[in-house]
């Protein structure tokens, strides 16, 4: 693989760009794809993986540079690793207390030795919009869905997911602490080994 200079993140959210540009360091330019288009593809695969691949593909052919694209969220294990790629709307849209609300009733009577689950961050780094060999790296961190929601840091379903090694949820623990044990670290983490940057 040639050495990158700069990249293009598939993502519209500044604080993403900054935290990828930390932690790749000085080597590595990336740049937003919001500088090269401002539609946003349809996430139509039904995978973490497809999903990364094609905004990734996506902002490699608009940029012409290479590309890194992310996908994440909450695949619990009862549910046949659902809500999974639809996490962000897995109620309908209606936000992050819904969404957390339709998980506790969908476990409602589910014992606590069957209520494992992972976060999931896979991410996708492109060459060029045609790479027929993409970089793919997965982080899982794995947890318990609790009961009640417990914490106040974090989004999403952190207030409900048990941290075994922290004796916590995830939305009990401080921002640097998450970020040192989640799936989006975890996945960062094996990029930067797969990069020579590690
Ligand atoms: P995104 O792909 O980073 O936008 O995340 C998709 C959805 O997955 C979010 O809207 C959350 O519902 C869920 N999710 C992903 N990562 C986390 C996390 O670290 N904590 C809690 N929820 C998360």
């Amino acid at each position: 693989m040639k050495p990158l200079s700069q990249l293009v993140l598939a993502s519209h959210n500044a604080g993403k760009l900054k935290e990828l540009q930390a932690m790749l360091g000085d080597a590595v330019r990336v740049r937003s794809v919001a500088e090269f288009s401002s539609v946003e593809p349809q996430e139509t695969g039904l995978s973490f993986v497809e999903n990364a691949i094609l905004k990734a593909r996506h902002a490699a052919l608009v940029s012409g540079l290479p590309a890194l694209a992310d996908d994440s969220g909450l695949a619990v294990d009862f549910l046949g690793g659902a809500p999974g790629i639809y996490s962000a709307r897995y109620a309908d849209g209606q936000g992050d207390a819904a969404n957390n609300a339709k998980l506790l009733e969908a476990l409602k009577e589910v014992p606590d030795e069957q209520r494992g689950a992972q976060f999931v961050c896979a991410l996708a780094l492109l060459q060029h919009a045609d790479d027929p060999l993409p970089i793919i790296c997965e982080g899982l961190w794995h947890g318990r869905i609790l009961h009640a929601a417990r914490g106040e840091q974090g989004f999403g379903y952190d207030p409900l997911f048990w941290v075994e090694e922290r004796q916590c949820s995830s939305a009990e623990l401080a921002p640097a602490e998450k970020n040192q044990l989640s799936h989006r670290a975890r996945a960062m983490a094996q990029l930067k080994q797969r990069l020579g940057l590690a």
